[in-house]
């Protein structure tokens, strides 16, 4: 798995999909869980769950429920372990909007029954990222604002500002539980606004200053994916 990358010849070569479990105040008030001081917390998504910018994604199956979550993504570029978060802004290789897709349904269940989110979370064709901009290009998106679509309509409209880890501050928790890596994707959390997705849906994720992220959702069915 791979993405693009603005204005480079070869693409960012995926290694592993982390996820924050909740990051925006006003996300964790419409679910009705957590506390924002507590720590922020990670899960993961198999790599090839990652999709492009274009792609189509089948509805998935046993869920009747099935959301987006328009989120920012770093894309890591170096290796490290217990990075402070005074440094850990030198670990991003770049940026990308991003969509988590979820099983809300399945993900409830999930909490309910005190098991992992992982039937909720790690399913085929579940991260669709888009291209991914150098760092260089983009500064530290200070200002920039994130936006959610579903058929042009706005559905999340957010500042990162409002995030309340930030990315220096995620990039430091994570890399206390894993060794980063160079091709480590991470998505860092949605703000209020999530809602389902039905097939014709067209779903496009938008952060000022990144390339943005269109993807359809289809009746369901194969992932066809041709990388
Ligand atoms: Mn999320």
């Amino acid at each position: 798995m791979s993405v693009p990358v603005v204005g480079a010849a070869g693409p960012f070569p995926v290694r592993r999909v982390y996820c924050v479990g909740r990051n925006y105040v006003d996300h964790i008030q419409e679910m009705r869980e957590g506390d924002e001081r507590d720590a922020p917390f990670f899960f993961q998504k198999p790599t090839d769950a990652v999709t492009e910018d274009g792609a189509l994604v089948p509805y998935p199956p046993r869920t009747a429920d099935f959301q987006f979550e328009g989120e920012l993504v770093v894309a890591i570029g170096a290796e490290g372990v217990d990075v402070s978060a005074e440094q850990a802004l030198e670990m991003v290789f770049g940026y990308a909007a991003g969509i988590d897709l979820t099983r809300r349904d399945r993900q409830r269940d999930c909490r309910e029954r005190q098991i992992s989110w992982e039937a909720g979370k790690s399913f085929d064709a579940s991260a669709p990222c888009g291209p991914i901009t150098p760092r260089a290009h983009t500064g530290d998106l200070a200002g920039a604002e994130l936006r959610l679509t579903v058929n042009g309509e706005v559905r999340q409209s957010t500042p990162l500002a409002l995030m309340i880890w930030n990315v220096a501050e995620i990039i430091a928790h994570l890399s206390a539980d894993y060794q980063l890596r160079p091709g480590d994707l991470v998505y860092t959390g949605t703000p209020a606004g999530v809602g389902a997705l039905a097939p014709g849906d067209v779903v496009c994720a938008e952060v000022d200053g990144l390339a943005p992220l269109s993807v359809t959702i289809t009746e369901s069915g194969d992932c066809h994916d041709e990388r």
